[in-house]
């Protein structure tokens, strides 16, 4: 599948351009995706970032309790089994009946969405810039691992905030040093790879670990991107199929979470309400938030 994710200079990620059939209003939601991804609060051209609207994490939603099942997944791969080191509640591992596509060509893959059966969600947490004890404790309370894909520019100041996500069972990956929007555009392969190798480095320094995937900032990716990737030993690049942002959800395709889907969001001011849109959108879908890295063998 990733071969239709061939090189797009400067465009978010090109499969829905690719495969678009709702023509402009997809493409003004990926322009929205990238507007929304790539800037921090403090340099959002629109001022969107800092909506008033906060609705308490909580809301009208359940906490804890196990995930109903998706009657919509019926699935012939053997039953999930339970994971003995859940905390809160009884958390279900799946066996993948998704691959990873491999390194071809020196190019990493590009994945938006992960083909599966199962009832399952990816989050991904990106940046780092607004740093709350809140949002370590609600990814806790709602026992959700993550992807973190942080900006070493953005957590330099505190990185050991960010291990309280490790212990949560999160794992920490590359969104680069710099948080370049325009790196696609402005930088050849060299530049790219220095700006991915240092946070490479970074992770490991701090967190114990080499990341294994790697998100663009601002969601634009090209062939140089995925050789850069690469090489700098990272197995993927990874957009985004949702989000959830301004306190509600953005899909790129229908209006509810399907399974395998990867959701954006940000450590921003508006984490609780962000979270909790996120949080009715999975439990509406019947989906169990399950570690990306844990499903493509790479963490
Ligand atoms: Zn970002």
């Amino acid at each position: 599948m990733f071969g239709s994710h061939s090189a797009v200079p400067g465009s978010a990620p090109s499969r829905r351009a690719v495969f678009s059939v709702l023509g402009a209003s997809v493409v003004a939601g990926l322009t929205a995706c990238t507007t929304d991804e790539s800037s921090t609060p403090a340099i959002t051209p629109s001022g969107a970032a800092g909506s008033p609207e906060a609705p308490g994490p909580n809301g009208a939603l359940a906490v804890g309790g196990e995930v109903p099942t998706s009657s919509a997944s019926p699935t012939q791969a053997p039953s999930p089994t339970p994971t003995p080191t859940a905390t809160k509640r009884i958390r279900r591992t799946f066996i993948p009946d998704y691959q990873l596509p491999p390194i071809v060509g020196g190019l990493a893959p590009v994945i938006t969405k992960i083909e599966t059966k199962h009832p399952v969600v990816f989050l991904t947490i990106d940046d780092g810039n607004i740093k709350t004890p809140e949002s370590i404790k609600l990814l806790a309370e709602y026992d959700y691992p993550s992807s973190l894909f942080l900006t070493k520019d953005t957590i330099a100041d505190n990185p050991a905030f960010f291990n309280a996500f490790k212990a949560q069972g999160s794992l920490i990956e590359n969104h680069t040093v710099t948080h370049n929007i325009n790196m696609v555009r402005q930088w050849g392969y060299q530049q790219q790879l220095n700006d991915m190798v240092g946070m490479q480095e970074y992770a490991l320094q701090h967190y114990g670990r080499r990341p294994t995937l790697f998100r663009p900032p601002g969601g634009a990716y090209s062939n140089v991107m995925r050789q850069a990737v690469a090489d700098a030993g990272m197995k993927a690049i990874v957009t985004w199929e949702a989000k959830a942002n301004a306190g509600k959800m953005d899909y790129q395709v229908g209006n509810s979470l399907r399974p395998g889907d990867i959701v954006l969001m940000h450590f921003r001011a508006e984490f609780a309400a962000d979270l909790a849109a996120f949080r009715a959108a999975q439990l509406a879908a019947g989906l169990e938030v399950v570690l990306l890295e844990d499903f493509l063998g790479v963490a």
